[in-house]
């Protein structure tokens, strides 16, 4: 059972982060920010894929006037992400940004972040103070170069010395990230800032590679700090379609056992007693039961797809329900008691029928 630590509250648009509210899902948009049909188009495809919060990046006026019409057509909150122009984030927050996204590695300047801070009190919502390595700007000890300074305590300090100008000003709806490109880097930059501060964190590891890495490192240093008990929202960053980021996000938090979607469905890796196509068979159900309009009832049960009826309904006895594959048909099994025979064929249908 997961302890999770516990961090203020704050609210972006309608979604809580923080304080045992529910880990969110998040993920940014690819396209144009300014070609508001495609911005739309993308988020409503995240939006089916179960995306809590979309970003987008501002990079120029134009984008941050988009956010406007953006608004009106997406259901969940939307973030803008803010580099060097303060600007930028002011324009966003005229527009309609449900939160704002600041870079401390290169937005330092005190009167244009308190301008920033202001009007996102002003308008009642929050910032994330959004470190990555290339933000680092607390002060070293001397002598140190940046190959051997202490990273993870180098991302804590300078996020803690950032978040000093929106204490000042008694701005406390903040949320912090800090996304080192290496997983040990990141773990432990949040786990020291987990112990130092009650803000919600917001999980990452950034530039995590091609598709095939970027899961297995996300789902490393994620699945870690959760099980850990930190982190209240999370980003799987993927150089890939973000609709692959938020399944990502979903099978990490049903891992470890934080969120369900759906039904758990586990399978065997096979072995030289399988005579079906497993591997397939898994993933037309997996598949059949995202959309299966009885998946939500369906939530909390465990679904075995097992490779031989001789060690199959034993290995998974402790599954609701199951299939054992012999030669041309399936056993149904339901806690580990034979129901019915089965063709092959027919086996994904016969299990959905049970949900
Ligand atoms: S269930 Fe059967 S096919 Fe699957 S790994 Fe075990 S013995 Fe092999």
């Amino acid at each position: 059972m997961i302890e999770r630590a516990k961090t203020r509250q704050i609210k972006v648009g309608d979604v809580k982060i923080g304080a045992f509210a529910p880990v969110s899902i998040q993920s940014m948009t690819k396209c144009d920010t300014s070609d508001v049909k495609a911005v739309v188009a993308e988020t409503k495809r995240l939006e089916d894929a179960g995306c809590d919060i979309v970003r987008v990046a501002v990079k120029d006026i134009n984008d941050a006037r988009a956010v406007k019409d953006i608004k009106k057509k997406v259901r969940i909150p939307v973030v803008c992400d803010i580099h060097f122009n303060y600007r930028l984030a002011l324009e966003s927050i005229k527009n309609g940004a449900d939160k704002v996204r600041l870079n401390p590695g290169n937005m330092r300047n005190k009167e244009e972040v308190t301008e920033v801070v202001k009007a996102a009190k002003k308008r009642g919502i929050p910032i994330r103070v959004g470190l990555n390595s290339g933000s680092i700007f607390a002060r070293l000890p001397s002598r140190t170069t940046y190959h051997d300074v202490d990273l993870s305590s180098a991302l804590v300090g300078s996020a803690l010395a950032y978040i000093k100008i929106f204490e000042e000003l008694d701005f406390r709806d903040i949320i912090i990230s800090l996304k080192a490109s290496d997983v040990a880097t990141t773990v432990e930059a949040y786990r020291k800032m987990a112990r130092l501060s009650y803000y919600p964190l917001h999980l990452g590891v950034t530039a995590s590679g091609s598709y095939d890495s970027g899961i297995v490192k996300s789902s490393v240093g994620i699945g870690a700090l959760l099980l850990d008990g930190i982190g209240d929202t999370i980003r799987v960053s993927l150089t890939a379609d973000p609709v692959e980021e938020v399944i990502a996000a979903k099978r990490i938090l049903s891992s470890v056992g934080l969120r369900r979607f759906g039904p758990e469905i586990i399978s065997c890796p096979t072995c030289g007693r399988c005579q079906v196509n497993l591997g397939e068979i898994v993933k037309q159900l997996e598949r059949e039961v995202a959309r299966s309009p009885g998946r939500q009832v369906a939530r909390s049960m465990k679904i075995a797809v097992m490779g031989c009826e001789v060690n199959g309904p034993g290995e998974a006895k402790e599954a609701d329900l199951g299939i054992a594959f012999g030669k041309g048909s399936g056993m149904i099994f339901k806690k580990g008691k034979i129901i019915k025979k089965v063709a092959v064929e027919n086996a994904v249908k016969e299990l959905l029928k049970r949900l």
